[in-house]
């Protein structure tokens, strides 16, 4: 494994966790650990123009594809390096024209095949070894999982076919797996989804919700960080999952996404959960049943909203989000983490319907405990922060403004380190405030 080249990181097996990734000498908060090029990787369709889709870089005046018309590069080199990718979709997407319709995970594993037919060819089996290794959990699908694989690799045949040779369906199905536990989304500082990749070598990380580690990108690298200070032979750990919710609501995601329960501190003490669930002070406490009917509604009401985010308008999306704050806020405090969730839903939504203000007054009710539940140095709050600030900037409120880029710069300085066009790109924007 590459990783077995990287100063003061190696692969071991982690007791009870099967293989791991441990350091051999100490790190401090901020420092990177290793960086790791992506295996394979794809930008998302609704990011087109604003990145490139070769390096991922993000600039203005990007030159589109001929062809297609559909993907942009920051210059001749850039559209070259990514020919052999492109190419899966260059002429398909003229011949579909508004039929063209993959799911961004059939994108990746058109990509993943492709790559490993390269590989093949190439005979370097290092990198092969590096997806075939990776866990699939394959026997652990439930119906609902084997359906969405099976429409996907339908998906996969109708766009590809052209291109590419499929292997049999059983390691098709395998593919898809490993895909769908190993595959990493790529954000941006603000958490926009930017495209999604595989990192074979990040992927080695187990989990805690104490993470000793945070991934972030630069172009197609992923990046990984101290942000906690780590002694020689202690456990990377990153999070596979937004730290937010109570010990139970993360379990279940780890189990439904990973197939395993966490045993982190965070996880037997549950320190935290009693402030996540936060009830209201009311002359009357609500009784047992009343909290348990109706952090059953909060997480219905998450669900149903998450579905409903592709069906219906802003207008009833917003909606959804003040009738459940209204119902939930009858036992629920404003800095219960059901309370925050569909007030970030709402700010969201407003942000979309450039409602500037009303996204203000939910982003400043949600930093605050955000800045509690969450650990200290978080991309959840760092982007918040930033959201908050180019508000207050557009609202005119200058000093607002600067106290909260200067707070998520403080994260982002460690969680992206200080040479990043983030942070770079951030340090002008408030110097030139300033003037
Ligand atoms: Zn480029
Ligand atoms: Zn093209
Ligand atoms: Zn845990």
């Amino acid at each position: 494994m590459k990783t077995e080249g990287i100063d003061g990181v190696e692969r071991f097996d982690s007791p009870g966790k099967g293989r791991g990734l441990r350091v051999t000498k100490a790190f401090k908060v901020g420092d990177l650990l290793f960086a790791s090029p992506a295996y394979s990787y794809v930008l998302s369709v609704s990011e087109r123009g604003f990145h490139c889709e070769y390096c991922f870089k993000r600039k203005e005046g990007l030159a589109k594809c001929g062809r297609c018309k559909k993907a942009f590069y920051c210059n001749v080199e850039c559209q070259k390096g990514d020919w052999a990718m492109h190419k899966l979709e260059c002429s398909a997407m003229c011949a579909y024209g508004e039929n063209w319709c993959p799911s961004e995970t059939v994108r990746l594993v058109a990509r993943v095949i492709a790559k490993m037919k390269t590989q093949k060819e190439r005979s370097s089996s290092e990198k092969l070894l590096a997806i075939n290794d990776m866990e699939a959990h394959l026997d652990k699908l439930d119906n609902e999982k084997r359906e969405m694989n099976e429409t996907d690799i339908a998906a996969l045949h109708h766009f590809y076919s052209k291109h590419l040779e499929f292997p049999d369906h059983t390691e098709l199905l395998r593919i898809f797996s490993q895909v769908n536990c190993n595959g990493f989304t790529v954000e941006d500082e603000e958490l926009s989804h930017l495209g999604s990749a595989i990192f074979p070598d990040v992927a080695l990380m187990n989990h805690s919700c104490h993470p000793n580690v945070i991934v972030t990108y630069r172009g197609i690298m992923a990046e990984v960080r101290a942000v906690q200070d780590i002694s020689p032979n202690d456990e990377v750990y990153t999070s596979y999952i937004d730290l937010l919710y109570p010990t139970e609501d993360r379990n279940e995601r780890l189990r439904d996404s990973y197939y395993f329960s966490c045993d982190c501190r965070e996880c037997r003490t549950k320190e935290k959960d009693k402030m996540k669930l936060k009830l209201r002070k009311l002359s009357e406490a609500p009784s047992p049943k009343e909290v348990r009917d109706m952090v059953h509604y909060a997480r219905n009401i998450i669900e149903d909203f998450r579905k409903a985010k592709h069906e219906k308008t802003p207008g009833e999306l917003l909606e959804m989000c003040e009738l459940s704050l209204d119902k939930m806020g009858s036992v629920f405090e404003d800095s219960n983490v059901y309370m925050l969730h569909m007030m970030y839903q709402a700010m969201g939504v407003c942000l979309y319907m450039e409602e500037w203000d009303r996204a203000l007054s939910y982003g400043e009710k949600v930093i605050k405990p955000y800045s509690k539940l969450y650990p200290a140095y978080s991309l959840n709050v760092a982007s918040m922060y930033l959201k908050l600030g180019r508000l207050y900037l557009g609202l005119e409120r200058p000093s607002a403004g600067h106290s909260v880029l200067n707070k998520a710069l403080a994260i982002m300085e460690v969680v992206h380190g200080k040479d990043h066009t983030y942070v770079t790109d951030l340090k002008k924007e408030l110097k030139a405030q300033q003037k």
